[in-house]
């Protein structure tokens, strides 16, 4: 299994354009951008396709024309920008499958014709196991909400597995129970916020990052092999040395978009 790390920021990046604190400066200096997070898996699933996961496709040089599903967790526009289908739609009506909560499904139907019967759009709620592009997904509770409903997924084939959990404040009860038992190979875990902890609870900042891998580990899903790449990471986080070594601490890493990460 291939993971393509098309992005690794929160909503706004790093840097955000409006700001120069030290760690937005820190990443205008080194040229480094964070865009929104998305991930792409063999080049047939496109996790959280935001505004800028299309174009961070064609940046490192790849294209989705083997695309067969898109799955989102939630409604957030850094996760979701439907104009994508629109635009694929321009090129090909082969079959595509679009699959997420509820909210979801309903804002991407607003962007295709009645006529475009080739998207087969799917809603799925926390405690679903579904087939899509040829995965098992587990379809997990986030502590988050946009509109509705909001979903981790654990995504596994024969050969590997990865928990991709953004966005979510810390684990439901219900999502730690069904992931009981079962190693993830890899990690993506959300760290929007870094040291602050005064911005609500439904993202997580290094604290609960901690608290969420310590869990993770007590249920065995965080194993001695488990790769844990936090991602989401917004400028509220220290500069790119003192994360890293802080993550490091913690067992994980952070990785810049456009990160290949080989599986299995
Ligand atoms: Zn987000
Ligand atoms: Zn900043
Ligand atoms: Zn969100």
């Amino acid at each position: 299994m291939e993971v393509l790390l098309l992005g690794t920021g929160a909503a706004d990046g790093i840097p955000n354009p409006f700001c120069r604190c030290d760690t937005c400066t820190d990443h205008r200096e080194r040229g480094e951008l964070r865009t929104p997070t998305s991930a792409l898996i063999d080049g047939r699933l496109l996790i959280d396709p935001g505004p800028e996961a299309p174009r961070q496709v064609s940046r490192f040089g790849r294209d989705l024309t083997g695309l067969v599903a898109v799955l989102a967790g939630h409604a957030h526009s850094d996760h979701l920008d439907p104009a994508l289908l629109m635009h694929r739609s321009w090129v090909t009506r082969s079959p595509l499958e679009v699959v997420g909560p509820e909210p979801v499904v309903a804002w991407s139907r607003q962007w295709l014709d009645a006529d475009q019967t080739a998207i087969d759009f799917r809603t799925v709620t926390s405690g679903d196991t579904v087939e899509v592009a040829g995965y098992r997904v587990s379809v997990l509770a986030a502590n988050h909400e946009a509109f509705g409903e909001a979903c981790c997924y654990l995504i596994e084939d024969d050969t590997a597995s990865v928990l991709y959990a953004t966005d979510t404040g810390l684990l439901p009860e219900a999502t730690l129970s069904a992931l009981a038992g079962t190693p993830a190979d890899l990690v993506l875990l959300e760290e929007t916020f870094g040291p602050r902890t005064d911005k609500g609870d439904r993202h997580l900042n290094l604290a609960t990052f901690a608290t969420t891998v310590e869990r993770l580990r007590a249920i065995g899903t965080i194993t001695e092999s488990t790769r844990v790449v936090a991602v989401h990471l917004a400028h509220d986080n220290p500069p790119l040395a003192q994360l890293r070594a802080e993550l490091a601490e913690l067992g994980a890493e952070v990785l810049p978009d456009g990160t290949v990460i080989r599986l299995g």
